[in-house]
């Protein structure tokens, strides 16, 4: 059984979201208030946070930004307001794996609680094929036909980050966090430069990539 920790402040809300998830057959634990939420987090092991953003004590935004500098995986679904497309990119780049707009019906919730439990349940992958290219992850490897080629260990990590969340758009920001370190001094021009010589060795044309796409305006996401 999945145990799912909501997070939110409106009883109504909460409560509605308790019954429904209980019926779906979650063990489920409802706090109101970001400290407490960031606590138990910590402290117990849910398989899914729910995580609306206007809270008391501290908002959704520093919550999940705190989990993730903690080193928590767990998937992080966040409870957003209609129409505020800034929520959804910054919610993203702190490291929620998704979000759902309020108000939000009840079969919407559950296909995207289930979508990310099954994500997460999925073995960590040893080796990812794309193309012409294979990453074996145990032996730090990147061969193409067959052959290796070398990867510096900021674009093997970078790699390995975008296999790992295929498909998402990653911020700049998201991918210096994970390539370099949440206290890195690097910067957006440097994170560009290294996808440059990433596509060199991956893509069939660096100049008219198909994997390691660029959105405008919001980050890279990795299609292979
Ligand atoms: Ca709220």
């Amino acid at each position: 059984m999945s145990r799912i920790l909501i997070v939110e402040d409106e009883p109504g809300i909460a409560l509605g979201l308790e019954d429904d998830l209980r019926m779906e057959g979650y063990e489920v634990e409802v706090v109101a208030d970001g400290v407490t939420a960031s606590r138990r987090a910590k402290e117990a092991a849910f398989d899914l946070i729910l995580l609306d953003i206007m809270l008391p004590g501290k908002d959704g935004f520093e919550v999940c930004r705190e989990l993730r500098r903690f080193g928590l995986r767990t998937p992080i679904l966040m409870l957003t307001a209609k129409a505020l497309e800034a929520e959804k990119v910054l919610g993203l780049e702190l490291g929620a794996d998704d979000y759902v707009t309020k108000p939000f019906g009840t079969r919407e919730l559950r296909a995207r609680i289930k979508a990310l439990l099954r994500r997460a349940s999925e073995p960590e992958v040893e080796r990812y094929r794309f193309g012409d290219v294979e990453v074996d992850f145990h032996r730090g490897e990147l061969l193409r036909n067959g052959a290796p080629v070398e990867l510096t260990p900021i674009e093997f990590r970078l790699l390995a980050l975008f296999i790992h969340l295929r498909g998402r758009v990653l911020s700049r920001e998201r991918l210096l966090e994970g390539a370099w370190g949440p206290d890195t001094y690097a910067s957006d021009r440097i994170v560009d430069n290294h996808i440059a010589n990433l596509r060199k060795k991956i893509e069939p044309d660096p100049a008219q990539p198909r994997y390691l796409r660029n959105l405008r305006g919001l980050g890279y996401r990795f299609d292979g």
